[in-house]
């Protein structure tokens, strides 16, 4: 044993501006996994408030709340949550077409040639059954059914109010250390040597310094652009929706395990069942439809008496060029914003703070470290939007202008390899760390209406009673779980059924 003390470090000082989804967020899992090694402080505005959106999950959070130790059914029951097992896409291929975009596997791959190849050789040899029937998931949403298998066998995320979750993590954060602090910040304050954020100051004149800085303030990215001007990728020539709004509305029926996105001739609608209510907006562009005529739209489209005003955004679709610049990291719709066409909002927060845990400097900030947190995060950004805008240029749609412009405007090449290599072959291949494997952009580009010419050539070695017993055995399995399984409505409220709100 030495008998040398290791000379004391510093706690390093974390101050996060804003307090919505990813402010508690990431003041909950810093608290949580840096214990002592760390202080965290953060500032919000109740009178400025949050975004109040943000309803629709993707199953990852599962993994964030169980590092975080969060007890599922407590979690459930203080968000007012559902289980949600896919999305339901209706007029996307064509006005009166309906897809299913669900969590999960579809059938079972060979290790040459996923489960799409022996689908569709059976489709040559005349199995008429849909791609869809091979989905648990999928088969399960269709029939209102829910309920946690065994080896986490169905794949599965949540339908959540997002304020009452910030609200949980806000609880979670204070109880293990973290100093809130209400008061509106008034200037952002820059080390005159280094450039790095100093302090922010509050109207009140309060300083609050840092070593670490996460901007967490929602559209305004008062620190990573108002103050250190980073600049922003626009990407609305490929996904030109720029407008929302957002209202909620009374249950009418149980709440159904999948969310709903409903295209309309300039955009699309939201419909998203929680335990206590349903989160209902409309996302559109503004050079097509006015906002009136938008929240004419969907009032119209939908049920149940409205408890809300409308809540009206705009937004402009990109990123921000650098994530982390200097001492601050950008965090949630500060860092850049996609429409939440497949919920990847919260799930980049989540990404954004665990990249940030593993690439924690244990001195001062290294370059690289910067340099990778922002590949690596503008990776993952650029790989959603890619998908996202599958579903406007994918599509048989040209009965209005924003359909017309949707269907010939240029995408990256990134998405038009994908396209091509599965139209021409029925292969899909996911790169590194991408959030949506293979069997999710199938899903959607069948559902588009895409349909591959050829495919691999292993599924015809099959003799036909061979490819009958195997496709008929997964379906059958399937249909066997499905049949078994609970109503979603009476399964929530026997396992987190939360108080009326
Ligand atoms: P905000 O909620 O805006 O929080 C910003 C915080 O900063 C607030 O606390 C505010 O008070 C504070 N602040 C700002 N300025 C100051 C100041 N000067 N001084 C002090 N404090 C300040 N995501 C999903 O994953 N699924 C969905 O279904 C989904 N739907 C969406 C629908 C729409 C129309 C939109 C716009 C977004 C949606 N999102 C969705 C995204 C989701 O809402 C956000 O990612 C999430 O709520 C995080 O927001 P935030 O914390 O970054 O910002």
């Amino acid at each position: 044993m030495s008998d040398v003390t290791p000379p004391r470090i510093a706690p390093r000082r974390i101050v996060v501006a804003g307090g919505g989804t990813a402010g508690w967020m990431a003041a909950a899992a810093l608290t949580r996994t840096l214990g002592r090694t760390a202080t965290v402080t953060l500032v919000e505005s109740d009178a400025i408030g949050t975004v109040g959106v943000g309803e629709s999950t993707i199953p990852p959070l599962i993994t964030f709340n169980r590092l975080l130790g969060i007890n599922e059914a407590e979690f459930m029951a203080a968000t007012q949550a559902t289980f949600k097992l896919g999305i339901q896409f209706d007029g996307w291929k064509g006005p009166n077409d309906s897809y299913f975009h669900a969590f999960g596997l579809t059938g079972k791959d060979h290790w040459a040639a996923g489960f799409q190849h022996f689908w569709l050789e059976g489709r040559a040899r005349g199995h008429d059954r849909s791609y869809d029937d091979y989905c648990l998931e999928l088969m399960a949403a269709r029939e209102g059914k829910f309920a946690h298998l065994p080896d986490d066998r169905m794949s599965y995320a949540y339908q959540l109010d997002s304020t009452l979750y910030g609200r949980f993590l806000r609880k979670m954060a204070e109880g293990d250390g973290a100093t809130r602090i209400e008061g509106r910040i008034a200037r952002v304050e820059l080390d005159g040597e280094s450039g790095d954020i100093a302090a922010l100051v509050l109207d009140d004149g309060q300083r609050v310094a840092g070593d670490l800085f996460l901007d967490c303030t929602g559209f305004r990215a008062l620190l990573i652009e108002q103050a250190l001007h980073v600049g922003y990728d626009d990407w609305t020539h490929w996904l030109p929706c720029d407008a929302a709004i957002a209202v909620q509305t009374e249950s009418v029926r149980p709440p159904v395990p999948y969310t709903r996105a409903m295209a309309h001739d300039a955009g699309w609608q939201w419909r998203i069942p929680l335990q206590h209510r349903v989160g209902n907006g409309i996302v559109y562009c503004s050079r097509y439809l006015t906002q009136d005529a938008a929240l004419d739209r969907l009032l119209g489209n939908v049920e149940g008496a409205v408890l809300t005003e409308p809540n009206r955004l705009r937004f402009v679709t990109g990123a921000r060029r650098k994530q982390w610049h200097r001492n601050c990291i950008a965090i949630g719709l500060a860092g850049g914003f996609m429409e939440p066409l497949e919920s990847t909002s919260i799930h980049l927060i989540q990404r954004a703070i665990l990249r940030l845990i593993r690439l924690l400097p244990p001195g001062p900030i290294s370059a690289h470290d910067i340099a990778e947190f922002n590949d690596q995060q503008l990776t993952d950004m650029e790989q959603i939007r890619d998908f996202l805008i599958l579903h406007y240029k994918v599509t048989e749609r040209r009965d209005s202008a924003f359909w017309r412009q949707c269907a010939a405007m240029d995408i990256p090449d990134s998405l038009a390899q994908k396209i091509g290599l599965f139209r021409e072959t029925g292969r899909v291949f996911r790169r590194n760390d991408e959030l949506f494997a293979e069997n999710s952009w199938i899903q959607v580009m069948l559902g588009q209406g895409l349909t591959p010419l050829t495919h691999h050539p292993i599924a015809a070695k099959l003799p036909d009673d061979e490819l009958a017993r195997f496709l008929d055995g997964l379906r059958q399995g399937v249909e066997a779980t499905v049949r078994g399984l609970p109503q979603h409505a009476a399964y929530v409220s026997r396992y987190c059924g939360a108080a009326p709100a």
